[in-house]
């Protein structure tokens, strides 16, 4: 018994190392793919749902890596933010988005997310300002997504920031809306120009009555405290006639668009406007 024990424990060991291994290597292509531009962003189109125009797109993290394919976002910006690259990732970020939105033929917005370590530090609100300048971009066309997670902590320095950000003219998004421990008390003690519902409720449209009473409920809270209210996530129609029903402003998700690599932007676009 003892010597069972004994292995088991070598073998638990052997997985915890080769765990350990893992998650060191990649943490060092990581670095070498930040180092090296490896990382890209991808754009996924947001629809007017009065006009069924295109409005803006959000900007997604993509990485490549060059053994193990795409790499998604939930998997790697945790290790980002253990790390610290997160700092100049996120930098990267919101200057390439704002550089390809300053270079499209219509002024649409570019919605980029902000993690909490990235929300932390201080001089975001400067380095937005800074980077719309030398972009030449609009403030009102840049919208910076935050989920309540980035509220929890730091409130006080959570109030300045997004004064801060606001007050330049930049639209903020609450994004997962309904996910949290506390949306509702949030959008008390801080100004949002939107919210975005989570596409958990989304994705429960058409076959559960409740979440089509919720999402009904978060678009009349959004409109009433003079908000306007995207629905992320939809796949189907029947979604998407329930999200248009409740008078949603904007829609986004995979039945209207998935996310692409910017140079297939401009023909959805011009695609788009012609339906
Ligand atoms: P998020 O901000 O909530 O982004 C929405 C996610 O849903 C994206 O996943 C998007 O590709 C996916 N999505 C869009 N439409 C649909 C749909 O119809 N159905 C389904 N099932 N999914 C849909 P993605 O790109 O894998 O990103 C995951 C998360 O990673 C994001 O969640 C965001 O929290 C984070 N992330 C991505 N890019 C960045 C970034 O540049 N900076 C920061 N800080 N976080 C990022
Ligand atoms: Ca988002
Ligand atoms: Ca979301
Ligand atoms: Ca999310």
């Amino acid at each position: 018994v003892k010597e069972e024990r004994g292995n088991a424990f070598r073998f638990f060991e052997a997985r915890m190392n080769e765990h350990l291994h893992a998650r060191r290597q990649l943490e060092q292509d990581l670095r070498y793919a930040v180092e090296r531009g490896q990382l890209e962003l991808y754009y996924q189109p947001l629809f007017s749902c009065s006009t069924n125009l295109v409005e803006g797109f959000e900007a997604l993290l993509r990485w490549n890596h060059p053994a193990r394919g795409m790499v998604p976002p939930l998997e790697f910006m945790p290790l980002a933010e253990a790390t610290g690259l997160i700092d100049r990732i996120g930098h990267w970020v919101i200057e390439t988005a704002c550089a390809t939105a300053a270079g499209w033929q219509r002024p649409l917005r570019i919605a980029v997310n902000v993690s909490p370590s990235q929300f932390r530090r201080a001089g975001l609100a400067e380095t937005v300002a800074a980077t719309l300048a030398r972009a030449g971009l609009a403030p009102d066309r840049l919208e910076i997504e935050i989920t309540e997670s980035v509220l929890m902590e730091h409130t006080a320095i959570a109030l300045d920031l997004l004064g801060a950000l606001r007050g330049q003219g930049v639209h903020i998004v609450l994004d997962d809306f309904g996910t949290g421990y506390s949306s509702l008390s949030y959008l008390r003690s801080f100004r949002f120009d939107k919210l975005k519902i989570d596409k958990s409720f989304v994705q429960a449209l058409g076959n559960n009555e409740d979440a089509t009473m919720i999402v009904r409920t978060i678009i009349g809270l959004a409109h009433n405290l003079g908000l306007s209210v995207v629905a992320e996530g939809v796949e189907n129609p029947r979604q998407l006639a329930i999200i248009g029903a409740h008078l949603c402003d904007q829609v986004q998700g995979y039945l209207l668009g998935r996310p692409m690599p910017v140079d297939k932007l401009a023909a959805f676009t011009d695609q788009a406007a012609a339906l």
